[in-house]
């Protein structure tokens, strides 16, 4: 008989365990005003009404146009900004009874612009070290012991400890980045878009460097991107959102295989299929800008741009996100079936 790799044990062993994150019904609406003192006129509802629960060891990637939510979900699972409504759980204990040091060193965030986040004139062994520093864990020759051991663990060599961050390249400014979020051995790590600003080949290279860290290590990973491809490539499930709500969910092949909400649907349409492919799909334009967040339509919030759209209902009635089958779920009344695909708007 086969062994298993330690990453197929992790996940049996989590199938059936508590969460490592669990969202009940986030909401963060952003109050607007014409000048400070005065009243609020309406809400940016960035989050509005979010479940997901997130298993140990696990990869989701959270896919969306800019403006959906998707870095405000975020936030609100790092405790960074304040929920309007709703809970989050980390381990099973509310995010809000977690104290800050804690929260801080058992999640973990890496940013699109690793260089933004770091100090330009600290070493590279001062950026990496300082969360170890702070917290008490090591300092003098431990402290550069431990730095050499992050940075080859994302590549990098120990002699790099000793150069600023404009001697890197952005791949190699990501790859600090990562080992500065390693440094206190997380147990979660929100990668917030870590990929957009490289090039596609060190694209690759960061995705593989992220995949090998999170087998290694049973680490669980929310990855925010507007980039299908990305998350096909890195996540083991998929949720899309729109408008602040998660309008489909499910295994990242069961997604890619049988799309069923309309805007799945016109999202992997765009990705850039090659010319010699005869499964091509034409892709799907869809009609209008996305509605303001502070505003947003009645009934099903994507109905001003679905090809689908059925007047009467989905203008009025809000569609709840439902099971298909197993773990896919989707928010549409009449969800697109396996195979299926959407009638061609194109000019
Ligand atoms: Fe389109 Fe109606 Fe489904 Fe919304 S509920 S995605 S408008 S078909």
């Amino acid at each position: 008989m086969s062994e298993e790799s330690p990453e197929v044990v992790l996940k049996k062993e989590t199938k059936n365990s508590v969460p490592l994150i669990k969202i009940r019904n986030a909401r963060k609406w952003f109050p607007i005003k014409a000048g400070l003192f005065s009243p609020v006129s309406a809400h940016v509802r960035a989050v509005d009404g979010v479940d997901l629960d997130i298993q140990r060891g696990e990869t989701v990637g959270i896919v969306g146009e800019s403006g959906c939510g998707k870095t405000t979900l975020g936030r609100l699972v790092m405790g960074l900004i304040p929920m309007t409504e709703g809970t989050i759980q980390f381990g099973g204990k509310d995010i809000g009874e977690i104290n800050r040091k804690e929260l801080r060193r058992r999640l973990q965030i890496v940013f699109q612009d690793p260089g933004g986040s770091m100090n330009p004139r600290m070493s590279v062994r001062s950026i990496i070290g300082e969360p170890l520093l702070v917290n008490g864990l090591a300092d003098g020759a431990e402290l550069t012991k431990n730095v050499a051991e992050l940075l080859s663990i994302v590549g990098l060599q120990p002699n790099h400890m000793t150069r600023f961050p404009h001697e890197f390249s952005g791949g190699q400014k990501q790859r600090i980045a990562l080992a500065r979020a390693l440094s206190l051995d997380p147990e979660f790590i929100l990668l917030d878009e870590p990929t957009s600003a490289l090039d596609v080949s060190v694209q690759a290279q960061v995705l593989n460097l992220l995949d090998s860290i999170q087998k290694e290590r049973g680490l669980t990973f929310i990855f925010i991107t507007h980039s299908l491809n990305v998350v096909n490539h890195i996540s083991d499930r998929v949720a899309v959102m729109y408008l602040g709500k998660i309008v489909e969910i499910a295994e990242t092949d069961d997604l890619f295989a049988n799309p069923a909400h309309p805007y799945t649907h016109a999202l992997l349409s765009a990705i850039p299929q090659p010319s010699l492919d005869e499964t091509k799909k034409e892709r799907i334009v869809l009609s209008g800008d996305v509605p303001s967040p502070a505003n947003p339509p009645s009934g099903c919030s994507f109905h001003t741009r679905c090809p689908i759209a059925v007047a009467g209902k989905c203008d009025v009635d809000e569609p709840e996100l439902q099971t298909i089958i197993g773990g896919h779920k989707v928010a549409c009344h009449f969800p697109v079936e396996a195979g299926g695909s959407l009638p061609v708007l194109n000019d």
